[in-house]
């Protein structure tokens, strides 16, 4: 192999959401950079592929809504269609109980929430807590109990023994829509909008360059892939923490920096899409939105992209996803069906097409929609990352002040980023040091 040094100003590993949205902000500002993706494509947690129909399909990120201001915006100028998801109906939960009791323990659920939230995350009574401690120590009904598990087990994909209360706390004040986050999709799926992007970054993304190791050299940095070697004035990982934690650094980062990004895991997820010949559960006067109480992290909806196109996306979270793993395709697509069958009645068993993508230990994003800190003691561990250690700089969806672990969050944290390093690239500090 010959490995040729190539130099840039700006060398931004990872091209999700955070990496594309770093780079478009930086060529904006005229910065010259390369964008290092480790895949065969761009769009990282975001990803699209076809159905056996032959139907381009979300297999990851997929829904938007309203509130979330950045990639409402990006949508509209790059032209996509939003499709609303149909809610229209009862929503069931499963084993079934009366609308009025459903409605119930939905409410318990969401009152357990919100009085979580009201805590302050640094209230010395919930120290050394994890959110599963201060759920036993409620007085509520056992239903409610069992439906807020199924809801933080579901959308925050690790099991609540693991998560630390300040931080689930912390992380869910970010999250401020009002309306439900699965309003819309996109007709082009919300990969289109990935591949938009990078479009836009011509030969500077660069598709099937793993770093494997990034070091100082003599401009500040020189980011090692099995391509060869690149210099550049300053880096920037857009990269999951726990991904990142596996790069090689030399010299070794910080060891606050390098304990920081050690105490985050990965969560367990499995996305399916269920396309069906009509949306059978809306003539039943059903939204086709299902919780199942007795499997904890089971959720689905319709999905639809119209009557023609009748789909339900079934997500499965956290330690259920675990447990089905083992399963083969045909076992997992009995067990779906299986349960879909029980909340929904027997049309659901009519499947012309099951679809799933398995996201647990994904080898370049990890398992779930995002990482999580599960060391309660780690207080500082994003403020540390955040501040990197330049010319090494951090960025990712878990990190973002909005809309942590979502879309919103990654174009936010990108474009944050950017932001952070043009700043420093102007300072006469850095100028110096790079020698210009
Ligand atoms: C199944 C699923 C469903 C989801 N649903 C939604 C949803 O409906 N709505 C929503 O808003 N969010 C959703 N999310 C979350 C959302 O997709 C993520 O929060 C967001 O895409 C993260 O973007 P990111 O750029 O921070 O990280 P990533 O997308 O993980 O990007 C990191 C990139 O770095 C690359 N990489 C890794 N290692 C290296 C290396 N060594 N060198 C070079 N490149 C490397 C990876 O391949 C990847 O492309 C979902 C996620 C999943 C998995």
């Amino acid at each position: 192999m010959t490995s040729k040094l190539q130099r840039t100003e700006i060398i931004i590993v990872g091209a999700g959401f955070t990496g594309l949205s770093a780079a478009l902000e930086l060529k904006q500002a005229g910065v010259d950079l390369v964008l290092l993706e480790a895949r065969d494509r761009v769009g990282g947690r975001v990803e699209a592929g076809h159905n056996g129909l032959g139907e381009r399909i979300d297999s990851g990120g997929q829904f938007l809504c309203e509130d979330m201001p950045q990639l409402m915006a990006l949508v509209e100028t790059r032209g996509k269609t939003l499709v609303e998801t149909y809610v229209d109906g009862d929503f069931i939960t499963h084993p079934s109980m009366s609308v009025i009791q459903a409605e119930r323990t939905y409410h318990g659920a969401m009152a357990i929430r919100e009085r979580m939230n009201r805590i302050e995350p640094d209230d010395p009574s919930i120290e050394g807590m994890s959110v599963a401690t201060w759920l036993e120590r409620q007085r509520d009904p056992t239903n409610a109990k069992t439906a807020f598990r199924s809801m933080i087990e579901g959308l925050w994909c690790l099991p609540m023994d693991r998560v630390p209360l300040w931080y689930l706390i912390d992380n869910d004040r970010r999250i401020t829509n009002e309306v439900p986050e699965l309003q819309y999709f996109l007709r082009e799926t919300m990969q289109s909008l990935a591949e938009d992007l990078a479009g836009d970054l011509g030969d500077r993304m660069r598709l099937n360059e793993a770093a494997t190791r990034i070091e100082h050299g003599p401009q500040g940095v020189r980011v090692v892939s099995a391509n060869g070697t690149i210099e550049a004035r300053q880096v920037l990982v857009a990269l999951p923490p726990a991904t990142a934690a596996k790069l090689d650094f030399a010299p070794a980062l910080p060891p606050s920096l390098g304990q920081a990004l050690g105490v985050w895991k990965s969560g367990a997820v499995i996305k399916i899409l269920v396309r069906y010949p009509k949306p059978f559960w809306r003539e039943r006067g059903l939204s086709g939105m299902v919780m199942w109480r007795d499997l904890p992290g089971l959720f689905a909806c319709d999905a639809s992209r119209d009557a023609e196109h009748a789909a339900l996306v079934v997500f499965i979270g956290g330690p259920l996803a675990l447990r089905w793993q083992a399963l083969d395709e045909a076992g997992l697509r009995a067990e779906v069906t299986t349960r879909l069958q029980e909340a929904l009645g027997p049309d659901a068993g009519n499947v012309i097409d099951f679809s799933s993508r398995d996201w647990i230990r994904d080898r370049w994003s990890g398992g779930a929609y995002s990482d999580l800190i599960v060391d309660v003691t780690a207080r500082d561990a994003e403020r540390t990352i955040l501040a990197g250690a330049p010319p090494v700089h951090f960025a990712a969806s878990e990190l973002s002040p909005s809309f942590p672990g979502y879309v919103e969050g990654a174009i936010v944290a990108g474009r944050i980023a950017a932001r952070k390093i043009l700043a420093e690239l102007q300072s006469p500090i850095a100028t110096r040091a790079s020698g210009s």
